[in-house]
């Protein structure tokens, strides 16, 4: 039970990722100002968590099974709260989905956005009207840079962040009304399981449905850059981490947090042209025409985020 003082925190998606290092660094903070509730679809998952968590696991971390895409799931868990009550919530849980539309299937795509957009609406729901009745609280969503920037064959993960986007953009305002704040954290790539994983699978994959010409721009040009950009640009699930323990902790937390400053030229590209234009023909040529050129691209961009660019983002440091 949390003591007097402690912030009760609810995260989900705690078995593995950026959720786990999240979890753990909240539970393990020195002051003990968490009492983190860690909450996972099948809590047999436990043991990486537990096992990081080592002695903060039964003080200050305890874990509850919560399914995101579970209407009775997100309801028995929050009633197992003491008094429901939750001064932080931080949605972490998502999945990806990578690859030619044309070989995806409408289930799967649906699954991600019953995750990535409805699972984080119903945990909104459940939990904002005690925040408002309190006139307190904190909502954190795990967002994504492809929450602000479409991304060739990321097409239906990119907008179900989106849709995520335009749902917190417009409830923000609300909230703010009755003191509750809301926050997005926009990581651009990070080095997780999940990312390992997806790209061993899809690089194996064959894609009915998908011409032969689609499926070779796919493997043979997006992937080799994305493992290149991967490698270039990620950071770690730590960092991740830290950067949303710095968005929860600040006085006044802001809406929008980009957490890898080598991502804030290309958020600038997107508001510089609201033709669309200067985004889409750069990245069309970023892939298809400078491939090869794609170190270099990556050591000007680096330069151009320069310190006034980089305080524009959440820094893990
Ligand atoms: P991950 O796969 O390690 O973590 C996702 C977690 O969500 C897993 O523990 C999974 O079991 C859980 N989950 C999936 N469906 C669920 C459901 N229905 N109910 C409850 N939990 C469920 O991957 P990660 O990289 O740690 O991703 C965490 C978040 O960060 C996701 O929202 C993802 O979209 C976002 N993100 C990831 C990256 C990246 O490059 N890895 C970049 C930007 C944003």
């Amino acid at each position: 039970m949390a003591s007097s003082g402690q912030k009760v925190v609810l995260i989900t998606g705690c078995s593995s990722g950026i959720g786990l290092r999240i979890a753990v660094l909240l539970a393990k903070d020195e002051k003990k100002r968490y009492h983190v509730i860690a909450t996972m679809r099948d809590l047999k998952k436990k043991d990486k968590l537990v096992e990081t968590a080592g002695d903060a696991y039964g003080k200050t971390l305890m874990l509850l099974p919560l399914d995101v895409c579970s209407d009775e799931s997100v309801k028995q868990c929050i009633n197992s709260v003491k008094d429901r009550h939750i001064d932080i919530l931080i949605n972490n849980a998502g999945v990806g989905l990578l690859g030619p539309v044309e070989s995806i299937s409408m289930e799967d795509m649906k699954r991600v956005f019953e995750t990535n957009f409805f699972g984080v609406v119903r945990m909104i729901k459940e939990v904002m009207p005690d925040m408002k009745k309190r006139r307190a609280g904190h909502i954190v969503v795990m967002s994504s840079v492809m929450g602000l920037q479409g991304v060739v064959f990321n097409d239906v993960y990119t907008a179900s962040k989106f849709a995520m986007e335009g749902f917190c953009e417009s409830m923000a305002v609300q909230l703010l009304k009755f003191n509750v704040h809301l926050s997005m954290i926009e990581p651009g790539p990070v080095h997780t399981e999940f990312e390992t994983k997806m790209m061993e699978d899809v690089a194996k994959m064959e894609y009915p449905g998908a011409d032969a010409d689609t499926v070779r721009y796919f493997k043979d040009v997006y992937l080799p850059s994305s493992k290149d950009i991967f490698e270039a640009m990620g950071q770690t699930p730590e960092d991740i981490a830290k950067c949303t323990k710095k968005v929860i902790e600040s006085r006044n937390p802001r809406f929008r947090n980009l957490t890898n400053s080598l991502y804030t030229p290309i958020v600038a590209m997107k508001y510089a042209d609201e033709t669309g234009g200067l985004s889409v023909n750069t990245f069309y040529n970023l892939l298809f025409n400078f491939g090869p050129l794609m170190h270099i691209t990556m050591s000007i961009l680096k330069c151009l985020t320069c310190s006034c660019l980089r305080r524009r983002t959440i820094s893990p440091n």
